[in-house]
């Protein structure tokens, strides 16, 4: 092989390899790829060292992001649906011997097997992407399997994952993000950078379990934020009122059930949850 040099291998230009292998952009599968390889980098190294770790790459495509990860020192199990993509990461599985190994099918459905800690990076359509993050937070188990999450999203949803409460990006999923891990916003990517380039600005995640609070179901904190985020703009006292004992929860915490659910904070839904649990 021939072509950018990483980690001691010598890889083809991305551009090739997708010339290659005759992988246009399928727009039905959200493929915008990724081809400059210091920003690959860059988004590989989010999740921190990762000599000899596990990850867990989502839509690897082409493969961009996968190399930047084996370059890192990643043992890689990446989750592809469209096999037209198959033969370009077998030629980079022969560049890094025993370091990838990849899986044919739809991630949302598909057993990696992974056993013990692994990270998590994925840049993938944003319906995949909020579904399978949905997944990841969810359950009542915690800690999770997986050591970190490095997620690119279109910059609206990384906003409402990472929101502060009182603004308009604050919702359910700044709840399930935030109650037992912490996310933040670690790089903004702009559309030029992909090929094809989309309609917006994207964003990377990157999201790390923290220690889950005591006494809490998180189905229970779940359907709490479910009800009072669905008439977002209602005060809590009708938002919440199909939910059994949560005006009575409100007001042993001396929550005022006048305000709305953007205006409660990450640990008073916790503190409702509890209640309610
Ligand atoms: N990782 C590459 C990069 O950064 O250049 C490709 C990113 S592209 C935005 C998204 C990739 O996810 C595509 O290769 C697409 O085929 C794949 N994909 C879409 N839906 C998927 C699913 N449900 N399961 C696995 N892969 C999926």
């Amino acid at each position: 092989m021939r072509g950018a040099a990483g980690g001691g291998v010598s890889l083809p230009p991305l551009r090739e390899v997708i010339a290659r292998h005759g992988l246009s952009a399928s727009k039905a599968l959200g493929q915008n790829f990724l081809l400059d390889e210091q920003l690959l980098d860059r988004i590989a190294a989010i999740p921190g060292e990762l000599k000899g770790r596990q990850v867990l790459e989502v839509g690897p495509g082409p493969g961009g992001l996968a190399r930047a990860l084996l370059r890192a020192g990643a043992h890689v199990t990446a989750i592809e649906t469209d096999r037209r993509c198959l033969p370009a990461l077998a030629e980079l599985g022969e560049a890094f011997p025993g370091r990838l190994r990849v899986l044919e099918g739809d991630a949302t459905r598909l057993a990696h097997g992974i056993e013990g800690p692994f990270h998590v990076v994925a840049n993938l359509p944003y319906n995949v992407g909020t579904a399978l993050l949905v997944g990841w937070l969810g359950g009542e188990a915690w800690p999770p399997q997986w050591a970190s999450l490095t997620l690119m999203f279109q910059l609206e949803v990384a906003q409402r994952i990472v929101a502060a409460p009182g603004s308009d990006a604050y919702g359910r999923l700044a709840v399930l993000a935030q109650w037992r891990s912490t996310a933040r916003l670690a790089m903004k990517v702009h559309r030029s950078a992909f090929t094809p380039p989309p309609k917006v600005t994207s964003a990377v995640v990157h999201i790390v379990p923290a220690a889950m609070p005591e006494g809490v179901s998180a189905r229970t904190l779940e359907r709490a934020t479910e009800a009072a985020f669905g008439q977002r703009r209602k005060m809590l006292r009708q938002s919440l009122k199909g939910l059994p004992g949560a005006l009575e929860s409100l007001e042993r915490l001396g929550i005022d059930p006048q305000r709305r659910a953007e205006t409660l904070s990450v640990a008073e839904f916790v503190a409702v949850a509890r209640e309610l649990s």
